[in-house]
């Protein structure tokens, strides 16, 4: 009797959390289908590119992997190539057309889809393009994600987004607002964290515009049912918007004990012009007023954003008003970019007055600034203790590192502790984009680390 070979899939993910979790959906709903992971494309009988489409040249650099893929697809006839993802939503058909090696095409919507998908290609020798969106449902399987860590997991709660930023691909790529159930996705979390994950993260484009379909109720009642799930620790949420942002959300957050004292919440301008331009739906003053609020009820509130520069329509005076808001929030991390027109968007059809280096120059300035305000803040928490998850060793190799509650990379001297471990760290010294410490003792076993007094929420203590 002979053993039919176990087929092996490699799933190659670009992009945001929210690629990063439908990718391990991917590789779980095939590992159900009897698949083994592959650690490289050149291993794999299955290759997935699992795309995104925020960035610029975005589908360039699909075609570029594509063409390689391409000419390993000749030595190897059988290999199946899919291309899934914002790139594949977006393009569709096309990518068919022009790449005539590649299999088959699905879409952000139809990742379910993905076993029937693979059997119309090795049964029927189709060639399947699945794009499109349920209407008001969230395809979903939770038991069928192949996390990658036994000891954080992200869990989607909402699908799509209804607003229109000028800029934006992903109302495109990703459809309108679809909620899950609030009790499909506290049971995810129950599960998941009784399997021993003790960190969760609830994603959507924007998350805090989440709504259960049968009861109506919002982010701040999922914080408050997940968050006092016994055995979690850390609760997080992204991405919001901060139109989005209410008081109730505010109050269940400052009163979720395991909900993290750090929030992302993209401003993309201090300008109200280039928030007008850009559809943001809120001026510099509301989200400064939002800052305050959320402050006054989280002191400790790590704060993060997303900037776009060299947006059409930014002046001098425009980006100098960007660089003002930086001085006066005072984030503790921002993600910048270049401004670089995505197909089907608004602003696209507009004239690109900003010209690319001038971009790039305000762009480095702007980073320049966030490096000296980073190094300050991080300076400013030298001699504090951090409850430190433990992730690995350091880009170097030689170190411990791991991320405080607040979300900021610690990397430590120290011996004893293991992936997955808390431990508590003394911070010795504070780098732009990290701290430095050492290990204070051995790692806190669960109990210890849940009866920590923990004021200020994040695990920092003063010495
Ligand atoms: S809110 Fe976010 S996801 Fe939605 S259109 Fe604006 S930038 Fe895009």
């Amino acid at each position: 009797m002979t053993t039919a070979r176990v087929r092996a899939v490699f799933v190659e993910t670009w992009g945001c959390q929210m690629n990063e979790l439908d990718g391990r959906r991917l590789v779980g709903l095939l590992l159900h289908e009897g698949y083994r992971e592959a650690l490289s494309a050149e291993e794999a009988d299955l290759v997935l590119l699992n795309t995104c489409s925020v960035r610029d040249k975005a589908e360039q650099k699909v075609y570029d992997r594509l063409g390689r893929l391409a000419l390993m697809k000749r030595e190897r006839p059988g290999m199946v190539i899919g291309v899934c993802g914002c790139v594949a939503q977006q393009e569709g058909e096309h990518l068919l057309k022009r790449a005539p090696y590649v299999d088959f095409v699905l879409g952000t919507g139809r990742i379910e889809a993905l076993p029937t998908v693979l059997r119309r290609v090795d049964e029927e020798g189709d060639r399947p393009v699945e794009i499109g969106f349920d209407l008001d449902e969230v395809a979903y399987s939770p038991g069928s994600i192949a996390h990658a860590l036994p000891y954080r997991a992200a869990i989607t709660v909402i699908e799509g987004c209804n607003k229109s930023c000028t800029f934006c691909v992903v109302p495109l790529t990703r459809g309108r607002e679809r909620s899950r159930r609030l009790s499909d996705v506290v049971a995810e979390a129950k599960d998941l964290v009784e399997d021993g994950v003790v960190e969760v993260e609830l994603l959507g484009q924007t998350v805090n515009a989440y709504r259960d379909p049968d009861s109506g109720k919002g982010l701040s009642d999922l914080l408050v049912e997940i968050g006092r799930l016994p055995g979690l620790r850390r609760l997080r949420f992204v991405t919001s918007h901060p139109r989005n942002f209410d008081d109730r959300l505010i109050q269940a957050m400052a009163e979720t004990r395991t909900a993290c004292r750090t929030l992302h919440l993209p401003v993309q301008s201090g300008s109200d012009r280039v928030l007008g331009r850009m559809k943001r739906q809120y001026t510099r003053e509301d989200y400064v007023g939002l800052v305050n609020r959320l402050r006054r009820a989280m002191p400790e509130l790590a704060l993060s954003t997303d900037v776009v520069v060299g947006f059409p329509g930014e002046g001098e005076n425009e980006f100098a008003e960007t660089l003002s808001l930086l001085q006066e929030i005072q984030f503790s991390n921002v993600f910048s970019f270049t401004y670089s027109p995505r197909p089907h968007t608004a602003a696209a059809r507009w004239e690109r007055d900003v010209p690319p280096r001038l971009a790039s120059e305000r762009l480095a300035r702007l980073m320049d600034l966030q490096q000296d305000i980073q190094r300050t803040i991080n300076n400013g928490l030298v001699g504090s203790r951090l409850e430190v998850l433990v992730d690995g060793l350091d880009r170097k190799g030689g170190r411990l590192s791991g991320r405080s509650a607040c979300n900021r990379v610690v990397n430590f001297d120290g011996t004893g502790a293991r992936v997955g471990d808390f431990v508590d760290v003394l911070v010795e010294k504070g780098l732009p984009n990290s701290l430095s410490g050492r290990l204070l003792g051995t790692p806190l076993d669960k109990s210890a680390a849940e009866s920590l007094d923990c004021q200020r929420g994040d695990g920092c203590r003063e010495v």
